[in-house]
């Protein structure tokens, strides 16, 4: 089985777009999305992405912006930017993605797979940014394998099952990377919507289940649709204009 895996859309329309063209054209066929969460917040298009990912066979995680639109989280956790654009998507919502948002799980565990939008430990608000967040969180995984999202940064945490040690790294768009069977992980696909490595493009991965092989990808959109539409409607400008760095 072949996974699309997609996290913090975002409401980011071009960039998600782009990643299913982009798929698209690779001839990648897959089973199945999944999506780590955060599929709204930041961006101006809450409602398409989220009808447009309803239109593909999909699971989909609750992110802490789609639980802050939701109600479940409260606003003044947020930075004032991220809530002006908070309480902006539950003004524009539909009643229908607004129940779809509400009806998302914290964690779902498939095979030998967990997902979750944060981390095991705390599935919609911890932020894996380092080694020791990840080997604390190795504790909290029945499974060997975790796809996390939140921190935007494509990243591999490995704990070697020999050694136990935990290593890091930072995988090469395009370039599969074969996961060990007595070794276990914590991997990030990176933000479609938002990325925040220093690179500007939409990130994904497709994961070969059968092959147990991860192949992170990037792909440019058009972001100056996506700021033309956010300022349409009076978005901070910070919000804007980061898009452009991928910070
Ligand atoms: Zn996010």
């Amino acid at each position: 089985m072949r996974c699309l895996v997609i996290s913090d859309i975002h409401a980011n329309l071009a960039a998600l777009q782009a990643v299913m063209d982009d798929v698209a054209a690779r001839a990648t066929a897959y089973d199945i999305v999944w999506c780590l969460g955060d599929v709204v917040g930041y961006g101006a298009e809450p409602n398409e992405c989220i009808d447009l990912l309803r239109a593909l066979p999909h699971i989909c995680l609750a992110g802490n912006h789609d639980w802050a639109v939701t109600g479940k989280l409260d606003l003044h956790a947020f930075h004032e930017q991220a809530a002006y654009v908070v309480e902006w998507t539950q003004a524009n919502l539909t009643p229908e993605n607004m129940s779809y948002l509400k009806a998302r799980p914290e964690l779902l565990p498939h095979e030998d797979y967990l997902l979750v939008h944060a981390s095991p430990r705390e599935p919609i608000w911890e932020y894996i940014t380092d080694i020791n967040v990840a080997e604390d969180n190795f504790d909290y995984m029945s499974s060997p394998f975790c796809l996390v999202g939140h921190t935007h940064v494509p990243v591999i945490f490995v704990k070697d099952g020999r050694t136990n040690n935990v290593h890091v790294s930072m995988p090469s768009a395009n370039v599969p990377v074969v996961l060990k069977r007595d070794s276990r992980y914590i991997i990030n696909p990176g933000s479609v919507g938002q990325p925040r490595d220093g690179d500007p493009r939409a990130a994904y991965a497709i994961l070969d289940i059968t092959t147990s092989t991860w192949t992170p990808y990037r792909v440019e959109y058009a972001i100056a649709d996506t700021q033309k539409k956010m300022r349409s409607f009076h978005f901070p400008p910070r919000l804007v204009e980061r898009l452009n760095y991928g910070r």
